[in-house]
């Protein structure tokens, strides 16, 4: 296929390892093997057959399966299939996500805590900081 080991860790960070397209999770020292658990191959967004290009922004991983079935179609499509709009978030851009949810579960519980004054602000606060850090961001 020829991927250096770099830009299949360049491709499979994209996605925080997960399959572009069903978002199952992938095991990155299984790239390639048939049959084992969490194989994945490189896929074309956009199918080469359609002028896609090798670049890594075209380039995501996918399990086998998703790969074999998506064939020429545009991976959205492949995606409505598997409910997905989107490909997953990488692991850093779900902490960006996760912090700003923070942020606002903070802001907003210790405005309604204000109403209860100073001490209504400390809690509410503290409250939207738990809520916050429960919401993860959706894949
Ligand atoms: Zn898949």
């Amino acid at each position: 296929m020829g991927y250096d080991n770099e830009k299949l860790n360049k491709i499979f960070d994209k996605t925080d390892g997960c399959c572009h397209i069903c978002h199952k999770k992938l095991a990155f020292s299984n790239y390639g093997s048939y049959g084992s658990r969490g194989a994945w191959h490189v896929d074309h967004s956009k199918a080469k057959a359609n002028g896609g290009t090798n670049h890594v922004n075209n380039l995501f991983p996918a399990c086998v399966k998703c790969n074999l079935d998506k064939s020429t179609y545009h991976a959205k499509t492949a995606r409505s299939w598997n409910n997905k709009s989107r490909a997953p978030y990488a692991a850093k851009k779900k902490q960006e996500l996760k912090e700003v949810n923070t942020i606002t579960a903070v802001t907003l519980c210790a405005i309604a805590g204000s109403a209860f004054g100073p001490v209504g602000t400390l809690v509410g606060g503290a409250i939207g900081g738990i809520i916050g850090n429960e919401i993860s961001p959706k894949r």
